[in-house]
């Protein structure tokens, strides 16, 4: 897998926490000079990661950009800006991870705005992502693009009308997608992770942390790394071998 991914230019959405940030980190673990593009909003977080990783390795490349995948002009100006030669056309793997949860409230109580957020987060960022990178991987016929859904998409809950709903949209897209790239070398695939612990129950409690803590208590949730050694090992495989579809418990959730 080292060699597999070695030099490999790897494009990562919500790097800045959580299964973006342990994704990043564990790339760099097991290929020590692969190139990172490492994105989200808090740009911070990610000039932390990128201290991190170079203290890990001395051999990886990362490139630092601030982006709002919710905003399709923020999109536009990130492709524009993205050295060409350099990152762009170098780019061999995208991880579209950066996602989120507004609130669970019911559906005659959610707030117009969530429903955006995640909508133009989850689902519209995630497509939009996905068009960018596919002519370059055309043009060469190579390239990996890795999505994160959720369990969530596959099985509703009350209260999770709208997040569920984009992570069913996320299950299909990606589907539709590999299919139309049969007879190509470019891979798609879905992640469907079930309880990690991350910040997301922060976000999704509005930053109520006893909230988000409470959800855990008693129970062993995978971690962000977990879901990392997952996407490593799908982006590690031989190039013909799509590992199309995986879900992923921790052994309490049934
Ligand atoms: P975190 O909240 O820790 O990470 C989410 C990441 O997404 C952050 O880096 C955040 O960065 C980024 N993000 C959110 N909105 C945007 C945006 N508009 N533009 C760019 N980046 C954005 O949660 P997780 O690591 O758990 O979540 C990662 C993915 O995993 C999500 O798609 C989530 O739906 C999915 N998932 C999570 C599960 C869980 O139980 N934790 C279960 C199943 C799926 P920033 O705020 O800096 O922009």
């Amino acid at each position: 897998v080292a060699k597999r991914l070695s030099g490999k230019t790897i494009l990562i959405t919500g790097a800045s926490s959580g299964i973006g940030r342990a994704t990043a980190l564990e790339f760099v673990k097991t290929a020590p000079d692969v190139r990172l593009i490492l994105t989200a909003r808090r740009q911070e977080q990610l000039e932390e990661l990128k201290t991190e990783i170079g203290s890990l390795s001395s051999a990886a490349e990362v490139l630092v950009k601030k982006l709002d995948v919710s905003d399709p002009a923020d999109i536009k100006r990130f492709w524009v800006e993205l050295p060409k030669e350099e990152w762009k056309d170098k780019l061999d793997i995208l991880v579209n991870n950066a996602g989120l949860v507004k609130g669970l409230e019911h559906v005659g109580d959610i707030a117009e705005e969530d429903v955006n957020i995640m909508y133009n987060t989850n689902v519209t960022g995630l497509i939009n992502m996905t068009q960018a990178v596919i002519p370059l991987f055309k043009a060469r016929d190579a390239g990996t693009v890795i999505n994160i859904g959720s369990i969530a998409g596959r099985e509703p809950y009350p209260g999770g009308s709208i997040y569920c709903s984009t992570k069913a949209a996320v299950r299909a897209f990606t589907e539709s997608l590999r299919k139309e790239l049969v007879n190509t070398r470019i891979r798609v695939a879905v992640i469907d992770p079930g309880q990690v612990e991350t910040e997301f129950s922060v976000v999704r409690f509005r930053g109520d942390k006893s909230k988000a803590d409470a959800v855990y208590a008693g129970v062993e949730p995978l971690t962000g790394e977990d879901i990392a050694e997952i996407v490593i090992f799908v982006a590690g495989r031989r190039e013909n071998v799509v590992i199309a579809d995986t879900l992923v418990f921790p052994s309490h959730q049934g």
